[in-house]
């Protein structure tokens, strides 16, 4: 896509094809359906007024996943869009939904807390051009008023891991998760924020690394679940 393209070529809904906005207020309404119900991440079974069934702790290093909506119709369309399509244009938008989901939550001891994306490898942001969850988990900092952090980072590729074991595919995500100097964990309550969730090991695998690193609590913040 051309520069000319990409500065006038008008956004038109997700859902609807009315131009304007990538999402219109009728189709946000209408068609995206948000979890008002916290799942378990671990047992995926409902779980009230927290985010998780103690008896699943022990499985986790995460304390709790808000998942903001189901992955389906627009939100698929979108996220995928944003993903591989290369509209960094819909950052804004899927933001927004995981800012609502954030809220509708109501997180207590989430104040103070930093933001921080799930990283990628240079090389794929060089191939896409972009971080995703970068730009998701700015636009959350921005709408909760909180500090972005992007001391996270991912050393390795992931085309060794076919053919590998679950738990040494957990084990080298694990170590491929890098946390950088010069930013004190310790106490910290986390928000790491991916667009979609798909089977949690590289939100565990960053969840353990800041849990070593001494952060007092680690929760996820994703538009989906696939
Ligand atoms: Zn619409
Ligand atoms: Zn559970």
């Amino acid at each position: 896509m051309g520069l000319a393209t990409k500065i006038f070529f008008p956004a038109l809904c997700f859902g609807c094809g009315f131009p304007g906005d990538y999402l219109c207020q009728r189709c946000k309404r209408s068609r995206v359906g948000f979890n008002f119900q916290q799942e378990c991440h671990v047992c995926r079974k409902a779980v009230f007024s927290k985010f998780i069934h103690n008896e699943c702790r022990q499985y986790t290093y995460l304390d709790g996943v808000v998942v903001g909506t189901q992955f389906q119709g627009v939100i698929k369309q979108m996220v995928h869009d944003f993903k591989y399509g290369g509209v960094a244009r819909l950052a804004p938008v899927l933001g927004d939904i995981l800012i609502v989901s954030w809220r509708l939550r109501s997180v207590a001891g989430s104040e103070g807390a930093v933001v921080v994306p799930i990283p990628t490898t240079a090389f794929r942001r060089k191939w896409r051009g972009y971080n995703q969850a970068e730009l998701l988990a700015q636009e959350v900092a921005r709408g909760l008023g909180l500090h972005l952090q992007l001391g996270l980072t991912k050393q390795h590729g992931m085309q060794t891991q076919v053919g590998k074991s679950r738990s040494a595919r957990l084990a080298s995500q694990w170590q491929g998760m890098q946390l950088a100097a010069g930013f004190e964990w310790k106490g910290r309550s986390v928000i790491l924020v991916d667009d979609v969730m798909t089977t949690g090991a590289t939100l565990e695998a960053a969840a353990k690394a800041l849990r070593m690193a001494g952060a007092a609590r680690v929760y996820a913040l994703v538009c989906a679940r696939g």
